[in-house]
């Protein structure tokens, strides 16, 4: 047993999707994480499909959270023939569960679209089907946090709460050769303090290497009472003037974020109350799931929940079920507010209250996400003044207004706060899951800050950690 330690970085290697990094120690190799790579289609596939070893080859997978960039291509990996355990905390079993599922069914319609539009290549093979979901379900092991528990032998690993989203975690592995012991320490996605719902991100105990996100290395978002002020302000001004709120969004964590902040604000009487519909089936589900995880709860949401309040407003909220019971809101006269997937617009129930909406100046679209390039969001954020919806030109007539307050990721400060208080450091940072600007420019920071040798690899570059 033992033997060297390396780490390669096979994705999320100078980008933000597609985290995948392959970890071997002596004869064993693992994955820490195996997430889509999410761009241009066809890249796109090629990425998802290509693996530097084998998978029927690998021995294990560990798995930090449950966005798909992170866990999404395992169902890839199964289908090539992995045949091991995936570890992973439970909310992020159970979220997963219903979101491989969604991904599934996405790219099956996907390529049904294509062909039908004779554009049918390699590019349009779903990645998996529901099978390989299946499949990917029944090897979820799962573990608390705390609770260290033996990968092999002679490693242990252990989670600790990223607060990044519903079970999100920081990951340590501790290595041992004979006497010594190496440790080294993942991230995953880190998370934000003060945050509606979830907990501020712990600090794990001390390690001798890391691996640390980088996706707002470059950036500082707006603080948590500026994005509360923010939310209010612009329900209160749309509800004035009769009209409803649409509010793109993300169904699993940013939805509920915005639904307990909203819920909040409403029954605080700092904002005027208006029923809000979560226009999204997932949604629906994972708020469920939220709900069956009280212990991942910030000190007021649980105390909330132990009294038997409602910290996602189930009371004022309504859910939309049916394709028809969504289009049917159209007919509402009242002000309103409605959250609906996809966050960037790019799909989903969101695309046909634009296509209604959008037009009508008294009404609002208020983004609470990042918009990617090329997205109908960047659009309407860049004050275009037509946009297609749904194959039709429309007039923008509504107020376009933006929040960057809710992101779950760490900003530069965030970051760097937290490395800082990790004692003692880490001897070597490894900067990962961010564009080449914000890792260079955090790597920067840390050089500075930090005794630590800070390093941003590229795809598939390799280090030796101990021998
Ligand atoms: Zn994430």
């Amino acid at each position: 047993m033992g033997g060297p330690l390396s780490i390669a970085f096979q994705g999320a290697a100078r980008t933000v999707t597609g985290s995948r990094h392959h970890i071997r120690f002596g004869e064993r190799t693992w994955l820490f994480d195996c997430g889509l790579y999410q761009g241009h289609r066809d890249e796109a596939d090629g990425i998802n499909r290509t693996f530097v070893s084998p998978p029927g080859s690998l021995d294990t997978l560990v798995i930090s959270h449950a966005h798909l960039d992170h866990i999404g291509n395992v169902p890839t990996l199964v289908s090539q023939g992995y045949a091991g355990r995936v570890h992973c905390t439970t909310p992020t079993a159970e979220l997963a569960a219903f979101m491989l599922a969604d991904s599934a069914h996405l790219m099956q319609q996907d390529a049904e679209h294509l062909a039908r539009h004779g554009k049918a290549r390699a590019g349009a093979r779903p990645l998996y089907g529901a099978q390989h979901v299946t499949e990917t379900v029944s090897r979820f092991v799962t573990h608390d946090y705390h609770a260290p528990w033996d990968l092999f032998p002679d490693v242990r690993v252990e989670y600790f709460d990223a607060g990044h989203i519903l079970g999100s975690a920081l990951t340590t592995f501790t290595f041992r050769n004979g006497e010594r012991t190496f440790r080294l320490g993942m991230s995953g996605d880190l998370g934000r303090g003060h945050r509606p719902i979830l907990r501020d991100p712990e600090h794990h105990p001390a390690v001798d290497a890391m691996v640390l996100e980088s996706t707002y290395g470059d950036r500082f978002h707006a603080s948590a009472d500026a994005t509360t002020r923010g939310l209010c302000e612009a329900v209160s001004r749309t509800i004035a003037r009769g009209g409803r709120v649409l509010i793109p969004s993300f169904a699993v964590g940013r939805t509920q974020e915005v639904v307990a902040t909203l819920h909040g604000l409403i029954r605080d009487g700092t904002c005027p109350d208006a029923p809000i519909f979560v226009d999204s089936p997932m949604a629906r589900e994972a708020t469920e799931v939220f709900t069956r995880h009280p212990e991942c709860f910030d000190a007021e949401t649980a105390e909330a929940f132990r009294r038997g309040g409602e910290p996602f407003g189930f009371r004022r909220l309504r859910y939309v079920a049916t394709p028809d019971e969504s289009r049917s809101l159209n007919d509402l006269r009242e002000p309103c507010i409605i959250v609906a997937a996809s966050g960037m617009c790019e799909g989903g129930r969101i695309l046909h209250h634009l296509a209604h909406g959008l037009g009508d100046p008294k009404n609002t679209v208020l983004f609470v996400g990042y918009q990617g390039d090329g997205t109908l969001g960047r659009r309407l954020l860049d004050h275009a003044t037509t946009v297609n919806v749904l194959g039709e030109p429309v007039r923008v007539g509504a107020e376009i207004a933006a929040l960057d307050g809710f992101s779950a990721h760490a900003d530069q400060g965030e970051l760097v706060a937290w490395v800082t208080a990790l004692d003692p450091m880490p001897k070597r940072i490894f900067l990962v899951h961010g564009d080449l600007g914000p890792a260079e420019t955090l790597a920067g920071v840390l050089r500075q800050r930090t005794p630590a040798e800070v390093f941003v690899p590229e795809k598939n570059q390799e280090f030796a950690l101990w021998s």
